[in-house]
């Protein structure tokens, strides 16, 4: 087993932080392998990684919000399939969102999905029903997945929260830090093809920039090694028809790298 030093516990702060950043998994910060950061996480003290002492706290190892018991990001990151990932998200209390919420919002989808869409967080209708995009919003997403042929069950959609913030007020940031893991960890089993960022929250999350989704969006990006298409969320497109159009044509994009043209990269 690694000896577990100070310079072990930084890289593996870091490595979590940025895993997504890096392609591949076998290959983690300065030769230390991941499989070595999370063998060193897993054997570091218990206090260091199962509780924290504010909500708001961030450990040096990545169990967040502490409100006790913790999931770690160890758990999470070795979570061995959806069953067991959703299970810590229906018990999890990271961030204080978890006092509010009715129901976490997993996601829900096809396990080998080649796109994976991503939203926000859960609004009313998905706190109550424990569902991602559903009502108005969700029933336009349904119809603009079939307009590239893509049935909703055919792809596989989630947030980058998992519970809903108070009254849809906008997500804190060390909230999406204690949740980004649940996210990455569901990309990571998925592997999509492509990863379909709706609306400018998610966006701007998932591409760490401040700019506006109109300057992001009808082009490709890339999370974590993933390709990123970003577009309006429907919930924006029953406000404003006129994003209707370039909304389609981004969907077009993601429908022509499924069929391999790769032009838009
Ligand atoms: S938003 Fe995420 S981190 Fe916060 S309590 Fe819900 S599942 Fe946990």
């Amino acid at each position: 087993m690694s000896e577990v030093t100070p310079d072990i516990i930084e890289l593996a702060r870091r490595y979590l932080s940025q895993t997504f950043e890096m392609e591949g998994q076998g290959v983690a910060l300065e030769n230390l392998t991941r499989e070595a950061t999370l063998e060193a996480l897993r054997a570091m003290p218990a206090e260091s990684t199962d509780s924290g002492s504010g909500c708001q706290k961030s450990s040096s190892t990545g169990t967040r919000g502490g409100h006790s018991p913790g999931i770690s990001d160890v758990e999470i990151l070795e979570a061995k399939d959806f069953e067991v990932l959703s299970e810590l998200v229906a018990r999890c209390t990271r961030c204080s969102l978890h006092e509010e919420r009715n129901r976490s919002v997993f996601g829900e989808g096809a396990i080998d999905a080649r796109v994976v869409c991503v939203g926000e967080a859960p609004g009313a209708k998905e706190d109550e029903t424990g569902r991602p995009f559903v009502g108005r919003a969700g029933q336009l997403l349904d119809r603009l997945l079939l307009s590239i042929g893509l049935p909703r069950e055919t792809v596989y959609i989630c947030n980058v929260l998992k519970s809903r913030p108070p009254r849809n007020r906008d997500p804190l940031p060390e909230e999406v830090e204690a949740c980004s893991p649940y996210l990455i960890r569901q990309l990571d089993i998925i592997q999509p093809e492509v990863i379909l960022a709706f609306g400018a929250f998610a966006t701007r999350t998932l591409l760490q920039t401040k700019l506006a989704l109109g300057r992001l969006r009808g082009r490709v990006h890339e999370y974590g090694g993933y390709p990123v298409v970003a577009t309006y969320h429907p919930a924006a497109l029953l406000r404003n028809p006129a994003w209707v159009r370039p909304t389609w044509e981004d969907l077009q994009i993601v429908r022509s790298m499924l069929d391999g043209d790769r032009a838009h990269a």
